[in-house]
């Protein structure tokens, strides 16, 4: 038995998992500081917004998740002392650690967009969006309560980060099927309105999602990156990033994807390596309404940017040997989803027992990540690719499962993946993930985290 003191900054899904493999491990003296009492199943939040799952579904209080045997703080952390290797938080009051793991999410700042805080409160609107429990829930009423026929609906996506980059057009994909399914898709107005130049970062799946949205009578508005919106008036204004001419739309529903903004142009060109496919007139449009969360911001284990900075492979802090990060808040250029999250718990835990061995640090995170596309009320697209943008697909011919037992890969939209985002992944995050015997597509199995990096390239 182990007895050194890690503490888990964040009690999201990453560090709940993380927290929950180390004691199964054997680490004993775990300690989670999170100030929020309940905690979400994010993935869901889609579905909720398209009447597929209940808000209730999706959220369960945090007291029920803390693994077994860990301490909670229901506190905030407010500041970084990696000399002392001690936190600080909200109260003043300090504590220890021997190991410190930094998983405290990303930050959503409402308020970047002039009237966007005001639409999303207003119940008649028509502005909405599913990254928030209360809007997503108030997506699918607002659905239903839109009185013209046929109407114009608007999905926009940030010109920044964001986490699960396919859900801005997920819940697209959903709504537009249920027009169909409800026979009001006739003369209904559809757009995808994005700063960036395709559908999608992953040039494989961009071209299919591209060929679904032709065929599916949607408008797409390319470099196109909302900038205010008048809820009274439902307009829509959005900058022309080729033109940099301020062009007007209006909506009976705006579908506003999270602003969880953050960084600098650097670390976007990175992430959107992954996420968009056309860089070279977008990012240098990005204003100034950017944000890491706040706490982060300036501390001396973050990046000019304020993400944690870590090695991209080891998920080590690059300044400190004592401190890991994973989850949405580190630095490392992977599509920011809970499935990375999946790959980058043990890859943290193996590390931290290497560590504490006094032995050099050989577990590797090959920047995995997945993104079940959910393209109608039945059917999902699954994308899964590591740093990159190199397919990683466990369906298929390459993938572990063979290709004849389903018929289909990963770009195929299937109602296989469809059950396993509505049914399967649920049950495995809270029965599974939430106490540590989840490996990603590893399933129960423990992975080995020994990637070899060079060959994975
Ligand atoms: P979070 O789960 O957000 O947790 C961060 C935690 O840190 C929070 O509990 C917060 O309270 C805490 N915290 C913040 N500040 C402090 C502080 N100062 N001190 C202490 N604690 C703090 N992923 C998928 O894999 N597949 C999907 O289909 C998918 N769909 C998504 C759809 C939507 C609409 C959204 C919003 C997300 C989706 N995701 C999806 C992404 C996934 O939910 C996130 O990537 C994942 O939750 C990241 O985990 P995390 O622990 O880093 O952050």
């Amino acid at each position: 038995k182990r007895s050194e003191k890690i503490v888990v900054v964040g009690g999201g899904t990453a560090g709940i998992g993380v927290a929950a493999m180390l004691q199964n491990e054997g680490l004993k003296n775990v300690t989670i500081v999170e100030p929020s009492n309940k905690h979400y199943y994010q993935p869901l939040w889609t579905l909720v917004g398209g009447g597929l799952a209940s808000g209730e579904a999706s959220v369960k209080d945090m007291k029920d998740v803390i693994p077994k045997g860990t301490d909670w703080i229901a506190k905030k952390v407010n500041t970084f002392n990696p000399e002392k290797n001690s936190v600080t938080l909200d109260d003043g009051s300090s504590i220890d650690y021997d190991y410190l793991v930094v998983a405290a999410g990303m930050q959503t700042d409402w308020d970047a967009i002039p009237g966007l805080q005001e639409g999303l409160e207003q119940p008649d609107s028509g502005v909405v969006s599913v990254y928030h429990p209360k809007y997503c829930t108030k997506t699918w009423e607002t659905f239903h309560r839109i009185k013209s026929n046929p109407a114009t609906y608007l999905f926009t996506f940030p010109p920044t980060v964001l986490k699960c980059a396919g859900a801005p057009q997920k819940i697209m994909w959903i709504l537009e099927d249920t027009l169909r399914k409800e026979g009001k898709r006739d003369g209904a107005d559809l757009t995808f309105c994005t700063p960036g130049g395709a559908m999608f970062g992953v040039k494989h799946y961009s071209d299919k999602l591209e060929k679904i949205r032709i065929e599916r009578g949607v408008n797409a508005a390319f470099k196109h990156k909302l900038i205010a919106i008048d809820p009274a008036r439902k307009i829509a204004t959005f900058l022309d990033l080729d033109t940099n001419k301020k062009v007007q739309k209006s909506f009976d529903m705006l579908h506003v994807s999270a602003e969880t903004y953050v960084h600098q142009f650097l670390q976007l060109v990175s992430f959107h390596a992954v996420l968009m496919s056309d860089l070279s007139t977008t990012f240098h449009q990005v204003g100034p309404h950017m944000s890491a969360p706040a706490f982060l911001r300036n501390s001396p284990i973050s990046d000019s940017a304020g993400w944690v900075d870590v090695d991209k492979h080891t998920l080590k802090s690059t300044k400190y040997d004592n401190i890991f990060g994973l989850g949405d808040c580190t630095n490392t250029p992977n599509s920011k989803t809970a499935a990375a999250v999946t790959s980058q718990a043990p890859v943290v835990v193996h590390n931290i027992e290497r560590s504490i061995d006094k032995l050099p640090l050989d577990g590797m995170y090959s920047g995995y990540a997945s993104c079940p596309l959910v393209i109608a009320r039945n059917k999902v697209m699954l994308a899964e690719f590591g740093y990159g943008g190199k397919l990683a697909e466990t369906f298929g011919p390459d993938g572990k499962f063979p290709h004849r037992l389903l018929g289909t890969d990963g770009e195929i939209p299937h109602r296989f993946f469809f059950f396993l985002k509505e049914t399967i992944f649920p049950y495995v995050y809270w029965n599974l993930w939430t106490k540590g015997w989840w490996y990603g597509t590893n399933g129960p199995l423990k992975p080995n985290v020994k990637i070899d990096i060079e060959g994975s390239k």
